[in-house]
């Protein structure tokens, strides 16, 4: 295939604007697809009222008179004949349009139409008219040094000499089945359509051709895992798990007995286990998590738990230690902050088997940590990993079952994509007894109320959280900061109880000091950035206060809420906001985490609900997660009937799309 110095006009200078716009490849300048398009559409001077926008092409019929004023400032005005009568143009601070404006020239302006005066006032004149009665212009990202001009003329240059090498990942069944247009003519339609409908047209094949290559990724991985058979194959003692389970001081919902069950059947199977274990905040996940932990460690495999952060992890660590306590599991606490005798300790206890099930941080599965036999791996707020890490997850080679769990559920769409490549187990229900949170949106002006009703759940010996954006003030933010909140509260409050603050940027032991004197009762009110968005388990904290609401999702908001109406009292949720209020009032009616991760997702995205890695394997060209669900569905489905037909295994595209995965 040709190189992209190879097309004419591209020359050294220009081969490295684009290659620092990442357009590296000939076919990565014909798929820089523009992100939008100006539409050019004649209108009819007649038919244009007083104040109206106007496009209108036509020939200049009088020498344009310039006049130049202060500061700069120039104005221009000229006659324009147009197939509909003749117009005044007048323009700002283009006088160097003036030389391009002879007399008989063709132009095409565009502006506001005062019908009185029969004059436009233009916003900008693009040289030459329109040859029909629309022209859709495309508009690209550039860079500076590179106008959107060069871009258009490059890719069309690239198209002309080599558009018909470019692949095509849609195999010829599913082209003929939808008649789609071939690749060729598609990018030269993406880049020069000539209406609306024929861009409509290869806009869905293009973006159903990414989704299609996508998909088949995922769906490959799927395969392969399910397919080497080199995961453990164990036999749990079911009756032995039997009574451990009976022994919960709580029985389990038919959402966590099916998770639980899930997980046994994956752990007994020979092809490795690459799940999710999704639910809401506060549906009881751990205790299924650590069910698995249990049946693995029957079955003389050692487990690993890793939280997102040192807090989880001890709380974790303390959850474990107080559910398995009357087994001889040997439990340890690995993190940031232990020991290093301790440390040193541990790594033996791993490496020679005496330690059965770890507690930690990302460093757990980090290649100097060495297991005896390592079963089981689970994290806890999967998403910071992307699907190829998902992929390599191993230790020394040996690659064990993998749980992940997450308290975000996740939006179908996602489920689909990003998750495509996992099982999934759900636990929609809630243990019993659990009361609905009320939630209430105010203004920073009704801040009394607030406190107010702060006070009230003080006085009955219950605790706050209070949320702030920022830690700090910052020069070019007015957002309310952890600081300002303390002061605030001190004024407030500060006599009678106690008020302390936790942010990402203090040391982690700290943190877990003040989490633990929170814990503890001893601090009353605690102020915090989203630190304690994930899993922090306080039961007596009863109110949530969360400043500045619209700076977050609505996931983040609905996972901070679910730290309180953890005990048996009922509990509340302020958010406070001057702005959003509407996207804000859904959570006042809403308690669902499922239904609130799709309208988020619907409003805002996937940019607050994935850590970036993965937001990296969903970038896509043309194909938007978001907007093209039934294209996806479409591509989902056919590219896994393609993977597994077995006609098509020496197919050379699926070859093409097998290795494409590893250059992702
Ligand atoms: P999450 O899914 O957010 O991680 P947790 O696992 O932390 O939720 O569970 C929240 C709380 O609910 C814990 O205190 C846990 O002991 C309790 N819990 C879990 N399952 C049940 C159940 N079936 N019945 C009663 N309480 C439960
Ligand atoms: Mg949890």
């Amino acid at each position: 295939m040709a190189e992209l110095k190879d097309v004419k006009g591209i020359g050294p200078k220009s081969l490295s604007l684009l290659n620092k716009i990442n357009i590296k490849t000939v076919e990565d300048l014909v798929t820089h697809y523009p992100f939008r398009y100006d539409i050019l559409e004649r209108n009819d001077l007649s038919k244009i009222e007083d104040g109206e926008k106007i496009t209108i092409d036509g020939k200049v019929e009088s020498v344009p008179i310039l006049m130049r004023f202060k500061a700069g400032l120039n104005k221009m005005n000229f006659r324009l004949v147009t197939q509909t009568g003749v117009v005044g143009v007048s323009i700002f601070n283009r006088a160097f349009l003036k030389s391009q404006l002879g007399v008989g020239t063709g132009v095409t302006v565009i502006g506001k139409f005062d019908k009185g005066k029969n004059v436009i006032t233009a916003s900008d004149i693009k040289m030459g008219i329109l040859t029909n009665k629309i022209k859709i212009e495309p508009v690209y990202h550039c860079t500076s040094g590179l106008t959107n001009k060069n871009m258009a003329t490059y890719i069309n240059m690239a198209l002309l000499m080599h558009g018909k090498d470019i692949p095509d990942y849609i195999p010829q069944e599913y082209i003929d089945r939808y008649s789609f247009l071939n690749k060729k003519t598609a990018l030269n339609v993406i880049h020069n359509p000539s209406t609306s409908e024929k861009l409509k047209e290869v806009t869905i094949r293009l973006k159903y051709e990414e989704l299609f290559q996508f998909m088949f990724k995922i769906n490959y991985l799927k395969q392969q895992n399910k397919k080497e058979k080199n995961g453990l194959v164990r036999k749990i003692d079911r009756k032995e798990l039997d009574k451990f389970i009976k022994k919960i001081p709580f029985s389990l919902t038919n959402d966590q007995m099916n998770a639980v069950e899930e997980i046994l059947k994956d752990l007994e199977a020979p092809s490795r286990m690459n799940r999710l274990l999704q639910g809401d905040v506060g549906s009881g996940k751990t205790v299924v998590a650590f069910t698995g932990m249990y049946a693995n460690y029957l079955c003389n495999y050692q487990s690993a738990l890793m939280a997102p952060t040192e807090i989880l992890a001890n709380q974790h660590y303390i959850n474990l230690c107080n559910f398995l306590k009357d087994t001889d599991v040997k439990i340890a606490l690995l993190t940031g902050s232990t020991p290093k005798k301790d440390k040193t300790d541990i790594y033996k206890g791993l490496k020679d088997g005496s330690i059965n099930m770890v507690i930690g941080t990302h460093a757990l599965i980090q290649d100097e940590v060495e297991y005896n036999n390592l079963g089981l791996v689970i994290t806890d707020e999967q998403h910071r990993f992307g699907v190829h890490q998902r992929a390599n997850l191993q230790n020394k080679g040996v690659k064990p079952d993998v749980l992940y769990m997450s308290a975000t559920p996740i939006p179908r769409t996602y489920a689909l994509t990003i998750f495509g490549d996992m099982d999934v187990s759900t636990i929609k229900e809630r243990p019993k007894g659990r009361q609905k949170i009320d939630t209430y949106v105010k203004k920073n002006s009704e801040i009394k109320d607030v406190l107010g009703m702060m006070y009230e759940e003080l006085k009955n010996k219950h605790q706050v959280y209070v949320i702030a954006p920022l830690i700090e003030e910052s020069e070019n933010s007015d957002l309310t900061t952890v600081n300002e909140l303390r002061e605030q509260m001190k004024l407030a409050f500060g006599d009678h109880y106690k008020i302390d603050i936790v942010h990402g940027k203090m040391a982690s032991g700290a943190k877990d000091l003040i989490m633990e004197q929170f814990k503890e009762n001893k601090v009353q009110i605690l102020i915090s950035t989203t630190v304690v968005e994930v899993g922090v388990d306080v039961p007596n904290a009863t109110t949530m206060v969360i400043f500045d609401a619209d700076r977050f999702g609505l996931s983040t908001l609905h996972q901070l809420r679910g730290r309180v109406g953890r005990g048996t009292s009922k509990s509340q949720c302020i958010l406070i906001s001057d702005s959003e209020a509407e996207r804000l009032k859904i959570m006042e009616k809403e308690d669902d985490g499922f239904v609130i991760s799709e309208e988020d997702f619907k409003l805002r995205g996937h940019g607050d609900l994935f850590g970036t890695k993965q937001s990296g394997d969903m970038t896509f060209k043309i194909a938007s997660i978001k907007n093209d669900y039934k294209i996806l569905l479409q591509a989902k489905k056919d590219s896994k009937e393609y993977l597994l037909n077995k006609d098509t295994d020496n197919d050379e595209l699926k070859q093409r799309l097998i290795a494409s995965i590893a250059e992702s």
